[in-house]
């Protein structure tokens, strides 16, 4: 246990981690006790943290990974090599403990959109932490005939937390009845060769993906979006989305599609 850990253990909202799993030298997830008293909609963000060398909380907003229903709290992180949170947190293991706000809230939620056929899931790198805890949740499998997962990244190393995921999902003995074929699954990457390639607005706009997966060309009446990206993903998705006739609702207004911003900034 780090020094850090034996510091936090003094606060309040302190949780333990039960693992940690790194995946790149730029990407990790992460496993923490959970507060019994926390409820959260499947999609949901937290504030989570830890003391920098001051013992100042250093807090940052993260998308719940795992389903409601599951005993831990999952989260899938950035490594920012000089971010003020990940620097450390990436250094993080079993045993450590971390500050979490137990008052989750968010846009990426059911309850956000009008009922439909099929729901896509639309994001890039650590964007598809929202979507890791909604494809785990059944009620996304009892709302929708087909749920489309489309992750896009610029290797294929960074795909490997959303593929093993996914691939984990079909024997999971849970809910991998549900799940069935219903659910479909489209990494690309950008940069990377690999057997699927490309954007999402653009492998949207031109219709390739409807084709590659056999399923109508994205409409008002049954397609609904969740998407989880930085704010220029975010802005050409909508754009896009908006191109097929779909509108933004929220919690107060359901409609068609919802996005959230996967971190604040440029991105790297
Ligand atoms: C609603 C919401 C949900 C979020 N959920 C997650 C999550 O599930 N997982 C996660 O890793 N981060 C998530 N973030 C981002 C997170 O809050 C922090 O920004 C991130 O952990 C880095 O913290 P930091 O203090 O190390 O660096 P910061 O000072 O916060 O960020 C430094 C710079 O790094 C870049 N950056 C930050 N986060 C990312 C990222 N995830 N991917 C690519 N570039 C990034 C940005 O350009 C930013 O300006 C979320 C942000 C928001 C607003």
């Amino acid at each position: 246990m780090n020094q850090n850990a034996a510091i936090v253990k003094t606060l309040p909202d302190a949780q333990t981690v039960t693992s940690v799993q790194h995946w790149t030298d730029r990407l990790f997830s992460f496993r923490v006790t959970r507060p019994q008293s926390l409820r959260f909609r499947s999609g949901e963000f937290v504030m989570i943290g830890l003391l920098d060398e001051r013992g100042k909380p250093i807090m940052r907003a993260y998308s719940i990974a795992s389903p409601n229903w599951d005993e831990e709290l999952e989260f899938y992180s950035i490594k920012v090599p000089d971010g003020p949170l990940t620097s450390r947190l990436q250094h993080i293991q079993p045993g450590d403990q971390i500050i979490l706000r137990p008052k989750p809230v968010g846009t990426l939620v059911l309850d956000a959109l009008l009922p439909g056929k099929r729901i896509w899931f639309l994001a890039t790198g650590t964007g598809i932490a929202p979507f890791a805890s909604l494809m785990r949740d059944p009620e996304t499998y009892e709302r929708y005939e087909q749920v489309i997962m489309m992750h896009t990244c610029r290797e294929q190393a960074e795909l490997e937390y959303g593929r093993q995921l996914v691939e984990s999902l079909k024997d999971d003995p849970l809910i991998g009845e549900m799940v069935g074929d219903k659910l479909l699954y489209y990494p690309t990457t950008t940069r990377e060769t690999s057997d699927r390639m490309g954007r999402i607005t653009d492998n949207l706009s031109s219709g390739k993906v409807f084709e590659d997966l056999g399923v109508p060309k994205m409409n008002l009446e049954e397609d609904r979006a969740m998407v989880c990206g930085s704010l220029q993903f975010n802005l050409d998705v909508k754009t896009v989305l908006e191109s097929f006739g779909l509108r933004e609702g929220a919690n107060s207004e359901p409609l068609q599609y919802v996005v959230e911003k996967a971190f604040v900034g440029d991105g790297i």
